[in-house]
């Protein structure tokens, strides 16, 4: 990794603040160049704690929420990885640092445009795979995933995710309205799901069988 004043501003920025609280979370986000990820006009922004614009009406998280999921999903080297929302890609890049070497990160987008473009921003990581489709039915064929990580706010816990979700497996999902959700987050273990709640977080709307009608 290359020295980044500008990086390491802001993740000491994030742990000051206590959204960043392990080493592993830090490292992942250490080990992405974010700027790369987003479209030219954006990426002098790269490194501040702000959601970018990626296109095609969709927004990249800010830095503090892409830490806060990790560090709820807490994701392991080895495991698998469902996230459904790939928009620019970014997100799973850091996941796919965290379970490197032997985990796959699989993310689902359902806009073509992005989908492609994600494509292109992960070419060069070996574990993570772009499928374009509705991501709230999951992936029924690659499942179970020990760690489900949804980027876009949906009406309701989608049931495909839930069954989806492996024994003793973690999930970060945004409930709630289409434009302000509560940030689920759910742990199964056996046939039991448990589930906690941080409210006020805003997500773009989850589209599909499972989600918002578009
Ligand atoms: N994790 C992303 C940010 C995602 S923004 C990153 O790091 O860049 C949320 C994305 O979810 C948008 O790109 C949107 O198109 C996508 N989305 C919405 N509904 C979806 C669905 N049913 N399946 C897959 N992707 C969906």
């Amino acid at each position: 990794m290359s020295a980044n004043p500008a990086r390491t501003r802001l993740l000491d920025y994030l742990e000051r603040r206590e959204y960043l609280r392990t080493p592993a979370v830090r490292a992942g986000m250490e080990a992405v160049d974010r700027a790369a990820f987003v479209p030219q006009p954006q990426r002098y922004a790269a490194w501040d704690d702000t959601p970018l614009s990626i296109g095609r009406g969709q927004t990249i998280s800010a830095p503090h929420m892409v830490a806060m999921m990790l560090e709820e999903l807490q994701p392991r080297p080895g495991q698998r990885l469902l996230e459904v929302g790939a928009g620019c890609g970014y997100h799973a890049a850091v996941a796919a640092a965290m379970i490197a070497p032997n985990g796959e990160v699989h993310t689902v987008e359902r806009i073509p445009q992005l989908a492609q473009r994600a494509r292109a921003n992960l070419a060069g990581i070996a574990n993570a795979t772009v499928h374009h489709g509705d991501g709230s039915c999951g992936l029924p064929e690659l499942a179970p995933f020990d760690r489900i990580l949804v980027t876009c706010g949906a009406p309701r816990l989608p049931g495909p995710l839930r069954e989806q979700l492996a024994v003793r497996g973690r999930m970060v999902v945004p409930v709630g309205g289409r434009t302000l959700q509560a940030l689920l987050v759910i742990e199964r273990d056996g046939d039991e799901w448990r589930e906690e709640r941080r409210p006020g977080v805003a997500f773009v709307p989850l589209i599909g069988k499972h989600g918002y009608e578009d």
